[in-house]
């Protein structure tokens, strides 16, 4: 029997697109292999490749002018990978910082250009996104950076930061790597998405950039080769061995969202999920979580039991319960439910049944 798994990544994944993948494994459509074994340039492999792309462009609505890379080193060189293809070293960069992993985009891109924080940073977990009548953007920025949803607290951008950001006119670049897919959005407002795929997407070992084509062609000439943008855009990501099971089984995943009624559906249910669990922990007495209300993620839901001796035993039992992996990120502390487009609604449903039941049990 399979658990309902909260990790924060690499995640649950559809039990779907894993049953599929089992019954493919040894032997992908009478070819007498496993995708695993295929060469990647194969006719059978650029298939599945093909596909997975116009699965993924159709689940988000890419436009013709965006270029989808499949890169590898995770969102995490994409940190650096951004200023590379976008700035010079004397460059301005502008970048909200809402947490740890903003943090850590702002480290990297400080080793290849100039960055401005327009907002941010005075602590290391903030639990608000800084007020807007505080942002401090620069006249010159190549462009504006922003960590979308902070997997760590969960803390999420609305659309009440996000039109701010976008009015500046300069070109928006997101780090989605916890919230893609979660919800529809509108591609044409970014210049480039990033996120690795171990959250939304599929197993780790691959991550997404969605990038529009007018910024293509002008990374730094010192750029490695496997960070340049433009060497995946002319190379259908292919520059050198892909990682081709991360591949397939994310094209299982898109697959299964258009299936089960798009991002669209996906949305409806996720609203509904994160409703239902955060409405519990508010009224439970028990539970508490920290972040500004109105900005709370609809992918991590992070919370506090009153009493943190009583830490340990909950997590044993709920982990003999079949609900795992809800320990906070060290960083933060506390629990953390994260519930990705995998994560069915019954799912929710045991975790709040078992916090009521933990929660009496330990009053
Ligand atoms: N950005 C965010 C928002 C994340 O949650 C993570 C990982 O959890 C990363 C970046 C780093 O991703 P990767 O491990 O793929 O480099």
């Amino acid at each position: 029997a399979r658990a309902f798994n909260f990790s924060a990544g690499p995640a649950m994944l559809p039990e779907a697109v894993m049953r599929r993948a089992e019954s493919e494994f040894l032997d992908w459509q009478n070819t007498g292999m496993s995708v695993m074994e295929m060469s990647h340039r194969s006719k059978e492999y650029m298939a599945v490749a093909h596909q997975m792309e116009a699965d993924l462009r159709e689940v988000m609505a890419i436009p013709d002018n965006y270029k989808v890379l499949f890169v590898h080193g995770g969102a995490s060189l994409q940190f650096a990978a951004i200023p590379m293809n976008l700035a010079e070293q004397n460059d301005t960069v502008d970048y909200i910082n809402t947490g740890v992993w903003s943090t850590k985009a702002i480290k990297e891109a400080s080793r290849f250009a100039k960055v401005n924080v327009v907002a941010g940073g005075d602590e290391e977990n903030p639990t608000e996104i800084p007020a807007i009548s505080d942002w401090k953007f620069s006249a010159d920025a190549k462009y504006i950076h922003i960590c979308s949803n902070e997997t760590i607290t969960g803390l999420e951008f609305q659309e009440e930061q996000l039109e701010v950001v976008f009015a500046q006119g300069k070109p928006v670049i997101a780090d989605m790597s916890s919230n893609i897919m979660c919800r529809e959005i509108d591609v044409s407002k970014y210049a480039m998405i990033y996120a690795g795929a171990q959250k939304n997407i599929g197993p780790a070992g691959l991550a997404i950039v969605i990038v529009r084509e007018d910024l293509l062609g002008n990374a730094r000439s010192d750029t490695p080769t496997l960070m340049n943008w433009d060497v995946y855009a002319n190379n259908e990501s292919m520059f050198n061995t892909p990682a081709t099971y991360a591949w397939y089984l994310a094209g299982l995943v898109f697959d299964w969202i258009k299936t089960t009624g798009g991002v669209k559906h996906i949305a409806e249910v996720n609203k509904r999920k994160a409703a239902k669990l955060y409405d519990y922990i508010d009224a439970s007495g028990f539970y508490s979580n920290s972040i500004k209300l109105e900005q709370r993620s609809v992918m991590n839901v992070t919370f506090s039991l009153k009493d943190s001796d009583l830490d340990a035993a909950f997590l044993e039992q709920s982990k003999a319960a079949g609900l795992l992996s809800l320990k906070g990120h060290k960083a933060f502390g506390g629990m953390r439910a994260s519930i990705y487009n995998a994560m069915p609604e019954e799912g929710v449903d045991a975790l709040i049944g078992f916090m009521q039941k933990f929660a009496t049990e330990n009053a």
